[in-house]
């Protein structure tokens, strides 16, 4: 399923251009984006980024200041949210608190004017969908806040809407039950066949779900691509370093040979030598980023050291069960971060408290920036 690597693929839903102001504020500037049907897709940024406020033009809750939002071919401006053919999850569920569990689902099926026994079928099929039968009669207070969440998916979906909205869907569970919603959500937009985009700051979750991100800062779009392409290919800095963990340089360009570029980190007085997989050219300002997991930590002083090598003084050791994550401090006072798995060991064991290691990496081990 990659509809966005097919150019005959017809997008689903598209921003055009799309700006939202509230008052002087551009909560959203100029950004077009595509999504195509039935795909999950996630926008993910930081509190204040203008996510939400894309999703709620794309319900209808408010209207975009500039340009236009297209669903299956059709200009949404003007259309009332009720006649859209999308519904939103709300983070607070919004569950009536005096109707049962079937209540809820029933309720917009009986207000679109649907017949009685049209309505019980539905209810009992969205039911099963989200393994609620047993809780049929319950009203909201005497469920947990994982059923809660079912109900609340279950009420959204039983319209059929073409498009779900969610907005931080998970962000009233617990660790471990948002873990486990994350797949039954992906489960379930699956077997419905529908389009759901999800609003959330939380990157794992983004990761965990989505078929494709766009990442967003300050009400624009820095990067739209598969969740391994953000965490491998970041397109700039600020996507490098908002995904995962990273360890970031900046420096100069002293030399491109062929198939390689020589960074010189005056900070740290190293050199890095990467795979040229941008353009670039000597004299020229460029970040390096390099993932935890893909320095290597030795006591052993490496074959080269002129290149993609610093010594450092190990000061912190964390262990989390399947990694264990190293700091070592370099001379210049620059932390370093290393991360093992510890089913594969990737660094020199046994490696201690202070110890004086070498860090060393390959030179397609980062990622070359430019933006
Ligand atoms: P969060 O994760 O905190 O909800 P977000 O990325 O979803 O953040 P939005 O809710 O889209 O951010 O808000 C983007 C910006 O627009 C914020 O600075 C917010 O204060 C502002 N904003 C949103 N709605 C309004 C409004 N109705 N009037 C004025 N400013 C608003």
């Amino acid at each position: 399923f990659a509809p966005w690597n097919d150019p005959e693929a017809k997008p689903y839903i598209s921003f055009e251009n799309v700006t939202k102001k509230f008052g002087d504020f551009t909560a959203v500037d100029d950004l077009s984006l595509t999504i195509y049907n039935r795909e999950f897709f996630a926008l993910l940024g930081a509190s204040g980024c203008g996510k939400s406020t894309l999703l709620r033009m794309l319900a209808g809750f408010e209207e975009p200041t500039a340009g236009r939002i297209l669903l299956d071919g059709q200009d949404l401006r003007g259309i009332p949210p009720y006649k859209r053919p999308v519904n939103m999850m709300f983070q607070s569920y919004a569950l009536f608190p005096h109707m049962t569990v079937e209540g809820n689902i029933a309720f917009g099926l009986k207000q679109d004017g649907m017949p009685a026994n049209e309505i019980a079928a539905r209810v009992a099929e969205m039911l099963k969908l989200v393994k609620l039968e047993q809780f049929a009669k319950r009203k909201p207070h005497q469920l947990s806040g994982g059923q809660r969440q079912r109900v609340a998916l279950a009420r959204c979906v039983a319209k059929r809407p073409k498009v779900l909205l969610l907005d931080e869907p998970l962000g009233a569970l617990d660790k471990k039950l948002r873990e486990e919603t994350q797949f039954e959500l992906m489960d379930l937009q699956m077997k419905l066949g529908l389009t759901f985009v999800v609003v959330t700051h939380d990157q794992e979750e983004a990761m965990t779900m989505a078929d494709r991100i766009a990442v967003m800062d300050k009400g624009k779009v820095k990067q739209v691509a598969t969740p391994a392409e953000v965490y491998e290919a970041p397109n700039s800095k600020f996507v490098a370093d908002f995904i995962g963990n990273v360890n970031m340089f900046e420096g100069t360009v002293s030399t491109v040979v062929p198939g390689k570029v020589d960074i010189d980190i005056p900070a740290d007085k190293i050199t890095i030598r990467t795979d040229a997989t941008r353009e670039c050219s000597s004299g020229q300002t460029v970040g390096f980023a390099i993932r935890p997991e893909k320095i290597r930590l030795s006591r052993k002083e490496p074959a080269n050291t002129s290149v993609n090598a610093a010594r450092g003084e190990l000061y912190d050791i964390a262990y989390f069960g399947d990694m264990t994550v190293f700091h070592v401090r370099l001379e210049s006072g620059r932390i370093i971060k290393a991360a093992s798995l510890n089913a594969v060991r990737t660094v020199e064991d046994p490696l201690g408290y202070d110890d004086m290691v070498w860090v060393n990496f390959d030179t397609d081990a980062g990622i070359l920036l430019t933006a």
